[in-house]
Formats: C-alpha cells, sequence, structure tokens
C-alpha cells in the first residue's frame, strides 16, 4: 500500500446490499469527526487523537456517531489523521494539488463514493478540491452531508457532486436561503412524521433522493441527554417488537 495515497472504506452492511442488487459500488471517505468540522454545533464531539477519550462541544445536543466510533477503533483514528495530514499537506501547494492528491488515491473501482462519514469540508480550498475531483470523473457519483455551508455558498456544484445539507450546525439559514436537499435528527419517528420527512435508513435519501429526510438519533450519546433518553426509548421499542 503506498503511504502517500488517502485511504478510503467500505459502507455499511444495509446499504452495501442494496447497491449490490443494484450492480453498484460504493466507497467511503473519512476525515477525524469535529476536528475538521468548522461548522459543526449541535452534534459537535471530538475523539482524542492519541486515547479516544470523547469530548463534547459547547452546544452539543446529541454526539457525533463517527467520533464515537474512533473512539471505539484505534485504527480507525490512525486512518482518519493520517488522511487529514495527507489533505493539508498538498493543499499548500493548492487546490490542484489537493485534487491530485485524491484522484490517485481513488479506489480503482467504484461507482459512488460517500465524501465524509466522519468529517467535513474544513476549508474552501479543500471544497474546491473535491469539486475538482467530481468534474474529473463525471461517470461517479460523489455525495456528502455537510455543515460547511459557508463553502458551499460560494459555488456553483458539479452534478454529480450531491450536497446534503445537515441542519444543526452554524449556519443552517443558508439552508432555506438556497433551497438545498436538507437532513435533519430527530428523536423518534413520531417526531418524522409530525415534520413529514421520511427516515433514511440506509444514506439512499442522501445518494438519490431529492426531498428532505430525517435520520433517526443513533449512536452512543451524553449521559442524561435528551438524546440519550430519546435513544433509549428507541431501543425499548425495537426490543418490543
Ligand atoms: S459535522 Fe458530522 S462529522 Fe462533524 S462532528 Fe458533526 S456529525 Fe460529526
Amino acid at each position: 500500500m503506498n503511504d502517500n495515497l488517502l485511504r478510503f472504506g467500505e459502507p455499511n452492511a444495509k446499504l452495501k446490499k442494496m447497491l449490490k442488487e443494484l450492480s453498484l459500488k460504493l466507497k467511503t471517505f473519512t476525515l477525524p469527526a469535529g476536528w475538521s468540522c468548522p461548522a459543526a454545533k449541535d452534534c459537535l464531539s471530538r475523539a482524542n487523537r492519541e486515547t479516544g477519550k470523547i469530548q463534547d462541544g459547547p452546544d452539543t445536543e446529541f454526539r457525533c456517531f463517527a467520533a464515537s466510533a474512533e473512539a471505539t477503533y484505534p485504527s480507525l483514528r490512525k486512518m482518519v489523521w493520517r488522511n487529514f495530514g495527507l489533505l493539508k499537506d498538498a493543499l499548500v501547494d493548492g487546490v490542484d494539488a489537493c485534487a491530485d492528491l485524491i484522484c490517485a488515491s481513488l479506489p480503482d473501482k467504484f461507482d459512488i463514493m460517500r465524501v465524509h462519514v466522519g468529517g467535513d469540508y474544513f476549508s474552501k480550498k479543500y471544497l474546491q478540491a473535491w469539486i475538482e475531483v467530481a468534474k474529473r470523473n463525471p461517470e461517479k457519483i460523489f455525495y456528502s452531508y455537510s455543515k460547511s455551508l459557508h463553502f458551499f455558498k460560494q459555488f456553483a456544484l458539479p452534478s454529480n457532486l450531491v450536497l446534503t445539507a445537515s441542519r444543526g450546525g452554524k449556519y443552517d439559514e443558508l439552508i432555506d436561503l438556497h433551497g438545498w436537499k436538507e437532513a435533519l435528527v430527530v428523536y423518534s419517528e413520531e417526531e418524522a412524521e409530525e415534520k413529514g420527512l421520511e427516515i433514511d435508513h440506509d444514506d439512499t435519501h442522501a445518494a438519490f433522493g431529492k426531498e428532505n429526510f430525517a435520520l433517526l438519533i443513533h449512536g452512543t450519546q451524553p449521559k442524561g441527554s435528551a438524546a440519550s433518553k430519546a435513544l433509549q426509548v428507541l431501543k425499548r421499542k425495537a426490543k418490543a417488537v
């Protein structure tokens, strides 16, 4: 494996199965959650790079799932920090150098790329690099959830770079202003229904959908928080089925 290239991952089992039925191959890309998320607010959590200990942000309402995963898996932490370092080094030489690195690192075979299972577009230039990557690979689909909306508002995206604006960040007002498709975290199925949103259980709404959708709270939540209580109710319901 080339030490100078970025590493990519596999999708969750549900999405992988669904895409296999459609004969499509998906890969994922991940950065350090929280550390690379300049616009995170309600979700902000970070796993310490060395120890994995989670630290929530000042406004955290629900804990980032990717940060919890990093806390659990040292090998994942190592990979995401490695990716982050390579990208930042490449950006010193500019947007095209960063796009060159990403293109050189892309897996041989994939149809769809989830850009950032954890992490986000951490700078304007970094977003520009992915826009360039999408333009150079028009036959592929790249999709992202993002709260870095202050960067997105500055660019027209190629049609194969699909944005889902993730509500709960510092720039939520831009979602309505630009009419972007959005994802909202809900604490129950009833809440999603009240808001008229379908729940996305496998990322298909993010990758292919045109409408707003909901994500049901999951992962590990801060003790005593509303998110933690909602999660307990959901678990009890699931057991009772
Ligand atoms: S923006 Fe995404 S990756 Fe970053 S802390 Fe929030 S949920 Fe996690």
